[in-house]
């Protein structure tokens, strides 16, 4: 035995990957606390989807349908799409993860944005692929960076729309641009997290888009205006040909019943969802310019979260405003792996908290709110 090793080794490449680290939970020694680190919805899910996930408890013993057929026949009645071209994912990070390892490998290379979301990077390199990271202009994507970057080993170029953490969006002009002169065998990934609160005429999420053309997929998630992160439920919408060689490789049962169930009838009431679309948009605009009254900058973002930027001068600085608002509840996200070593991301929540981060940050800074 020649390449005898004291112990098992991971493939090349794993040991380089630093691991995703989740928002911040706790604010130790305060009594109430406001978590707005991870863009959750501060509404809940709706109160049907609530009701389906407890009686799916009722059959605990049960094998989930592993085609989730449920949920992909409420997906495609509600958005008007073939179920054929839906899969669900536990979570729209497994559908991202799988995606790499169905389609990238060793001296492949993928593309991601400088400020795009860390789980494509991780999971680019899981699967033994180099991640090529090409330059944003102002926290914008930039289309024509992305164009110069690809090479003869490009084979995937992943978008988040609207991004995260920036909160910007592509206008759809120009993701048809990308895609029309990206070679056609490199796909392009639209993730669209954050979809279902985008008020723009130019935005599309990418339906259209994906039904156009063959290398273009789009994933979605429950997780965000629908409440059930803690379910993780994602899908995708993609080419019979991309769905097909996917199936093949996922866990036959990768969705949970419960997690079917609750999915379905979230996406089913839309009524709930509209109600926390317009909480979101009303406070978006709000925090915003209370942000700026105060002295500070703050990304224009089309999501349910704002990016932050602080002054580069001491004591008033990111982490010195984090420390600050810990201390009185409130948890927001630093995003220095993101590259914004001086920013923070703060998801929109209640009323309550929205006034409660004005008011806080007001006084970091020394100014009224
Ligand atoms: C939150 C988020 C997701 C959702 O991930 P899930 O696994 O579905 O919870 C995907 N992409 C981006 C950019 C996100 O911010």
């Amino acid at each position: 035995m020649s390449n005898e090793m004291s112990q098992p080794v991971p493939r090349p490449g794993i040991l380089d990957i630093a691991a995703y680290v989740p928002g911040k939970e706790h604010a130790p020694g305060v009594a109430r606390v406001f978590k707005l680190s991870s863009n959750e919805t501060p509404l809940g899910a709706s109160p049907k989807a609530v009701a389906a996930f407890k009686q799916a408890a009722d059959h605990l013993e049960r094998y989930p349908d592993g085609q989730a057929l449920e949920l992909r026949e409420a997906i495609a009645s509600v958005h008007g799409l073939n179920v054929a071209n839906l899969m669900c994912g536990n979570g729209s990070d497994e559908l991202l993860g799988l995606l790499c390892h169905v389609y990238l490998g060793p001296g492949d290379e993928a593309i991601i944005t400088e400020h795009g979301f860390l789980v494509y990077k991780i999971q680019i390199m899981g699967a033994g692929a180099t991640p090529v990271t090409v330059k944003e202009r102002d926290c914008q994507v930039d289309v024509d960076a992305i164009l110069a970057a690809v090479t003869d080993k490009t084979r995937m170029v992943f978008i988040a729309n609207p991004g995260n953490p920036t909160g910007t969006y592509v206008p759809v002009s120009e993701i048809r641009r990308l895609q029309a002169a990206l070679p056609k065998h490199v796909m392009l990934v639209l993730d669209a997290a954050y979809a279902e609160y985008v008020r723009r005429n130019d935005y599309e999420a990418g339906i259209e888009i994906v039904s156009s053309s063959k290398n273009v997929v789009m994933t979605r998630t429950f997780s965000k205006v629908y409440g059930l992160a803690a379910l993780r439920v994602g899908w995708m919408y993609g080419p019979i040909e991309i769905i097909d060689a996917m199936n093949r490789v996922r866990g036959p049962f990768n969705l949970n019943a419960p997690a079917i169930a609750a999915g379905a009838a979230a996406i089913r009431d839309q009524a709930f969802i509209a109600g926390a679309v317009a909480h979101n948009n009303l406070w978006l605009d709000k925090l915003t310019t209370a942000f700026e009254a105060i002295g500070l900058k703050a990304t224009p973002s089309v999501a349910n979260f704002v990016l932050i930027h602080f002054p580069d001068v001491d004591g008033k600085r990111a982490a010195d405003a984090d420390e600050f608002l810990t201390g009185r509840g409130y948890i927001l996200r630093a995003v220095r792996a993101y590259g914004f070593p001086n920013s923070l991301r703060m998801s929109v929540g209640t009323e309550e908290a929205n006034r409660g981060v004005i008011e806080a940050l007001g006084e970091f800074m020394g100014r009224k709110a």
